[in-house]
């Protein structure tokens, strides 16, 4: 299989039954965004740009974001490229953000709640992003949403931006949904959000109840749980109402027994690491999209991820 997906690796991705899935790169420098080229991915799904930010006294000014972004938008070949706004937070420190100190920083001040905290920030950001051309490649995507009124916060300080700097053309602007409570009000988030992308990593952990960095439970910390999985259905339909698209950039979008029941569920678009790029695309082309909805619908109803798993794996042996 591995050869068959490097020779096929720079084709466009289609199930057998004609549905075109994306499959993009997850991108955490310059060099992840040659990596995901070479591989085939066919754009970025995630950029996360806490790479710009930490180690540092000071935050990086608009020129010098706006130097990286064009960076990596050209290392893309000018395919599309989602740049997530600043997800920092009181475990990811920087000495220019003084979060006070937080018993639970999962749970407190992070990604798009620092963003808020410190507008002027997120205005650089979002100036910097506007600026790499060709214009309309990148789109703004908001991390660690929780409630509708956070999203339109950011739209506000997107909307000032290009008034800035005399911009009127549409900039695409999505959400991540990592936590609970944007999974299940998905149907009123896609209302005002151009896509919505789920972050598997943190949506597990908040699901679950389990930090996704403890080692004694990271056995248990599988997006393949049905908990996680209907809520990933549910915001599958709510986006769907709403004629928004899903895709997924956390880890699960790597995993290929995952990627069968994603596929069901109605997600359109997966962004991996650079590694994976190739085997998932191959992965995708060998699938039946009625067939990865009829196994959706099944695991929905198991009670554990290894029984999840085992049919997942099951499934994959057929295919
Ligand atoms: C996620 O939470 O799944 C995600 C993609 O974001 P990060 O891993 O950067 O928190
Ligand atoms: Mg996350």
């Amino acid at each position: 299989r591995k050869a068959r997906a490097k020779a096929s690796a720079h084709q466009i991705c289609v199930t057998r039954d004609g549905q075109r899935i994306e499959v993009y790169g997850n991108v955490g420098s310059l060099n992840d965004a040659l990596a995901a080229t070479a591989n085939g991915a066919e754009g970025s799904g995630l950029l996360r740009t806490e790479f710009l930010f930490l180690e540092r006294d000071t935050p990086p000014d608009e020129d010098e974001q706006a130097r990286q972004y064009q960076a990596i938008a050209s290392a893309l070949d000018g395919k599309p490229l989602i740049i997530r706004t600043l997800d920092v937070g009181g475990d990811k420190a920087a000495p220019y953000l003084p979060i006070p100190a937080e018993e639970n920083p999962a749970l407190g001040l992070r990604g798009v709640r620092v963003s808020l905290w410190r507008p002027h920030l997120l205005k650089t950001q979002i100036r910097a992003i506007l600026r790499v051309r060709p214009a309309g490649q990148c789109k703004i995507m908001v991390p660690m949403i929780a409630s509708l009124d956070e999203l339109r916060a950011v739209r506000a300080v997107l909307d000032e931006a290009k008034r800035e700097l005399g911009i009127t053309d549409r900039v695409e602007l999505g959400v991540m949904i990592e936590t609970p409570a944007a999974a299940v009000t998905a149907d009123l988030i896609a209302a005002e959000a151009d896509f919505l992308s789920i972050g598997t990593n943190d949506l597990t952990q908040y699901v679950l109840a389990m930090d996704r960095g403890n080692p004694e439970l990271a056995a248990r910390i599988d997006a393949l749980h049905p908990a996680v999985l209907r809520m990933i259905a549910q915001t599958c339909a709510g986006a769907a109402r709403n004629h928004r698209w899903v895709g997924v950039c956390g880890g699960a979008a790597s995993d290929l027994p995952a990627v069968p029941i994603l596929l069901g569920l109605g997600v359109t678009e997966l962004s991996a690491t650079a590694a994976a790029v190739p085997e998932v695309k191959a992965l995708v082309r060998s699938l039946d999209l009625e067939a990865c909805r009829a196994l959706a619908a099944q695991v929905l109803d198991l009670t554990s991820p290894e029984a999840v798993r085992d049919v997942a794996n099951r499934f994959l042996a057929g295919v």
